[in-house]
């Protein structure tokens, strides 16, 4: 009999691992989607970059599926006719303190097998980026960009090809195992699965508690706010231009992107936020949940300046703007306008440490994506393929 399975979240991650499953393994899949549409959260809320494997440690798993997802995902928008433009990426040094931290960063992109990469000058990097000043820079030059949302709308496609389903305004509300298999309630349905696959994003806690798999590491939100260039100052910034990231942190750092649809976006920045869903300042929903965990404090207590100049920089349009202009100087206070920006789904452990690398728990039958942050959404096909291969097919 066909294998059953239940995906909850139609990000793109919980897509990708629809596809793959029904694809390649021929399960029936059901994906189980609160809101009205797929990529609602961190999927239809990012900087839409297709990263190259510059930035994540040597065989780590982000290395590693960073790498074979940007093959994946190039081949699926090419077949797909999706938007896929491979403008290039600058990091750029703006002092010489930070010159060992680039070389480092260009070893470590050479390790990864990141293709072309480059080390230039002040020089150098103005071939590339005209109104770009630094010191050096590292050079990428087959990061791309492409439309996720777009992505993910396919992938659903693919799903429901396959004779799968991708059941929206589906809240999982609750989970029970049984001898046979997992028992889900999600809208005013019931569903029974022989495996479940949460891909929940920011709601991933809520719905291991739901398992009673709550286990030692918990999301942490992290809102990543933006601007955008208005249209005469679009033209300073021709692909992509990044800061040389903070060794400390998995946050790369606020950079000028190039959006597929033309725009250029100036951010993110990473604030606490307290509520998992806290697009805006003022939304403190989940405040005792977020803090009530012992890493929030811990880590709260560890990085308690960056986290100030974090939160200064989300008040004050001045502080994004310096930022900016490290990079770009000829940018002004009047070529910024605010818009709409992510929540990140960090996981933190009990002791305070962002967790760096992806993480999937595999428990019986129910499978736990418990830290999904950048570049996910770059490796979503080559997660899927990992994690079709970490739980094989149930005979029945
Ligand atoms: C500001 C920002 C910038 C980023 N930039 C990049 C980038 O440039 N490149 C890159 O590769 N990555 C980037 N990322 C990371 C990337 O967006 C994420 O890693 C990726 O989208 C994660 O996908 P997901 O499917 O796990 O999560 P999501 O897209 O958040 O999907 C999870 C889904 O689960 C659903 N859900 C939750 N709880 C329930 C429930 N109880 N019942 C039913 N459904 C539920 C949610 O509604 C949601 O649709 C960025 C992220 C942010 C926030």
């Amino acid at each position: 009999m066909t294998e059953k399975i239940g995906i909850v979240g139609a990000g793109i991650v919980g897509l990708a691992v629809a596809r793959e499953l029904a694809t390649v393994r021929g399960a029936e899949v059901t994906v189980l989607e609160k809101e009205s549409r797929v990529a609602a959260h961190q999927t239809g809320h990012n900087s839409g970059v297709v990263h190259a494997g510059i930035y994540y440690p040597p065989g780590s798993l982000k290395a590693r599926l960073c790498r074979e997802g940007v093959a994946l995902l190039k081949d699926y928008c090419a077949r797909h006719a999706l938007p896929y433009e491979e403008v290039g990426k600058l990091v750029v040094a703006s002092t010489r303190a930070e010159r060992p931290l680039l070389k480092a960063l260009a070893e470590r992109a050479r390790a990864n097998g990141v293709p072309g990469v480059a080390e230039l000058d002040a020089l150098g990097l103005r071939e590339i980026e005209p109104h770009a000043v630094g010191v050096g820079a590292v050079h990428s030059p087959h990061t791309a960009i492409t439309d996720f949302p777009a992505i993910a709308r396919r992938l659903a496609l693919d799903v429901e090809e396959q004779g799968g389903s991708v059941r929206l305004e589906h809240p999982v509300r609750a989970i029970r195992e049984t001898a046979s298999g997992v028992e889900v309630i999600a809208g005013r349905r019931r569903f029974a699965f022989d495996r479940l696959v949460v891909c929940a994003g920011l709601g991933t806690d809520a719905v291991a508690a739901m398992t009673g798999r709550r286990g030692d590491i918990r999301i942490v939100p992290f809102r990543g706010e933006y601007y955008e260039l208005a249209e005469p100052a679009r033209d300073l910034v021709r692909g992509l231009i990044y800061p040389v990231p903070d060794p400390r942190y998995p946050f790369l750092g606020v950079h000028l992107t190039r959006h597929i649809d033309g725009e250029v976006l100036v951010g993110p920045n990473a604030v606490l936020a307290l509520a998992y869903e806290g697009y805006r300042r003022r939304d403190v929903r989940d405040l005792r949940r977020i803090v009530g965990w012992p890493g929030t404090v811990r880590m709260a207590g560890r990085h308690w300046r960056t986290g100030l100049k974090e939160i200064y920089g989300s008040l004050a349009k001045r502080a994004f703007l310096k930022a900016a202009r490290r990079y770009v100087p000829e940018l002004t206070a009047e070529d910024l306008r605010r818009t709409e920006g992510g929540v990140r789904a960090q996981a933190v452990t009990r002791d305070g440490r962002l967790v760096d690398d992806f993480a999937v728990d595999v428990d019986g039958r129910v499978v736990l994506v418990r830290n999904a942050p950048s570049p996910a959404a770059t490796s979503s096909l080559a997660i899927a393929r990992h994690i079709a291969a970490l739980v094989p097919a149930l005979v029945r």
